[in-house]
C-alpha cells in the first residue's frame, strides 16, 4: 500500500486528557479529546483515570466520525507509552489494544509523548531541525535533534511551568488547569512586582519563584492581576533565554512551541520577537496541536511505522533523550 493511503490512529492518555487523532498519509482526517479539568484544586490520577474510562468510547467513535471512515479501514494503532500517569496510561493502553483487535492489521506501536511532540512540527509547520521550547504541565525542556537522539539542551531542575502556573493558580483560588487562568488574570496587571529569576546554565528552576509567591499571596501586599502579570513575565522570560542561548549554541534557524504552556499569547509574543531578532523562524502550531493531543501520537506511530511491533508496553519514566530516533 502506498503511504499516503495509510491510516493511524493515535490515542493519547498520559494526563489529563484523553485524545484520539486520526491522519491519512500525513493528512490530518480527526483531532478530538475529552479533558479532566476541576473547579478548584489540581489533578487527581486515579480520578483522570477514570474520566479516561468513561469517555474513550465515545471519544474513538467521534474521532471515526469525524475522519469518515470506519475501523476497518485503520492500518496502525498507536498510543502513549510514556512518560505519564500510571493509571492514565493504562487506559490508553487497554483502549488502544481493544481498538487495534478490531482493525484488519491489528498493528499496534508504543510511542513516546514527548518525542511526538517534537515530531508533530513536521506534519503541521512542515519544520526542518527546530529548536524546540517543550513546555506542558510535567514537561520544560529546550531540544535539539544531533545525531539521532533528541538532545535535552535545557530544562526545568523542579517542577515543569506548567505544573507551576497550576500550583500558583491553586493558591489564587483557581481550580485546573490554571495556565488559561492565570493568563486572563494577566491581561488585568498593570505593576512589574519584582520575583525571583532562575536560570542556571541551560536550565530554569520554578520552586523558588512558587515559594516567593506563596508569600506574596498571604501577606496580600499585591493585587493577584499585578501578580498573574509579573510570574508570566518573569517565568516566560527564563524560557525564553534558554530557549535564544540553544539557538545560538546549536546554530539553528527555526524554533518549534509544544506543549500546552506555549499556547500563552504572551509566551507566543515573547519567542516572536526573540527569533525575529535573531533572523529566526518561529513556528506555533494551532492550539489543538499544542496541548495534549492524538494527531501527534498518530503522526509519531506514522513515522515508526516499520517498527517491529513488539508485545505493547508502557514506560511510565522514559525521557525525551533515551528514544533512538532511528525513523529518520
Ligand atoms: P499539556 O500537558 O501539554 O496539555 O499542557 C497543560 C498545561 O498547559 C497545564 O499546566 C495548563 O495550565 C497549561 N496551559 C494551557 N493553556 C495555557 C495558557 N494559555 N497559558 C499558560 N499555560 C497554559
Ligand atoms: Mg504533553
Amino acid at each position: 500500500m502506498q503511504d499516503k493511503d495509510f491510516i493511524t490512529v493515535g490515542i493519547e492518555a498520559s494526563a489529563h486528557t484523553y485524545a484520539v487523532g486520526i491522519i491519512k498519509g500525513k493528512t490530518i482526517l480527526a483531532n478530538q479529546r475529552a479533558s479532566y479539568t476541576t473547579e478548584v484544586g489540581g489533578i487527581i490520577p486515579m480520578q483522570a483515570a477514570l474520566h479516561h474510562e468513561k469517555h474513550a468510547d465515545e471519544v474513538i467513535a467521534n474521532a471515526l466520525k469525524e475522519a469518515n471512515i470506519s475501523i476497518k479501514d485503520i492500518d496502525l494503532v498507536s498510543y502513549t507509552r510514556g512518560p505519564g500517569m500510571g493509571p492514565c496510561l493504562r487506559v490508553g493502553l487497554a483502549t488502544a489494544k481493544k481498538l487495534a483487535e478490531k482493525t484488519k492489521t491489528k498493528q499496534i506501536v508504543g510511542i513516546n509523548h514527548c518525542v511526538a511532540h517534537l515530531s508533530v512540527g513536521q506534519l503541521t509547520n512542515n519544520t526542518k531541525d527546530p529548536v524546540i521550547l517543550y513546555s506542558s504541565g510535567a514537561n520544560t525542556q529546550v531540544i535539539a535533534y544531533e545525531g539521532k537522539r533528541y538532545r535535552i539542551m535545557g530544562e526545568t531542575l523542579d517542577m515543569g511551568c506548567g505544573n507551576f502556573l497550576d500550583s500558583f493558580a491553586r493558591d489564587l483560588g483557581l481550580g485546573f488547569p490554571g495556565g488559561p487562568k492565570i493568563a486572563e488574570l494577566a491581561h488585568k496587571g498593570k505593576k512589574y512586582v519584582e520575583l525571583p529569576y532562575s536560570v542556571k546554565g541551560m536550565d530554569v528552576s520554578f520552586s523558588g519563584l512558587f515559594t516567593n509567591l506563596k508569600q506574596k499571596i498571604q501577606k496580600k501586599e499585591f493585587k493577584k492581576e499585578d501578580l498573574a502579570f509579573s510570574t508570566q513575565e518573569t517565568a516566560f522570560a527564563m524560557l525564553v533565554e534558554v530557549a535564544e542561548r540553544a539557538l545560538a549554541h546549536t546554530n539553528k534557524q527555526e524554533l518549534f512551541l509544544a506543549g500546552g504552556v506555549c499556547c500563552n499569547d504572551r509566551l507566543q509574543e515573547m519567542c516572536n520577537i526573540m527569533c525575529k531578532e535573531r533572523g529566526a523562524v518561529c513556528h506555533i502550531p494551532s492550539r489543538s496541536v499544542l496541548v495534549d493531543n492524538g494527531v501527534m501520537i498518530a503522526w509519531q506511530g506514522y513515522l515508526e511505522r516499520k517498527r517491529k511491533t513488539t508485545v505493547p508496553e508502557l514506560r511510565p519514566y522514559e525521557r525525551t533523550d533515551q528514544v533512538n530516533v532511528d525513523w529518520v
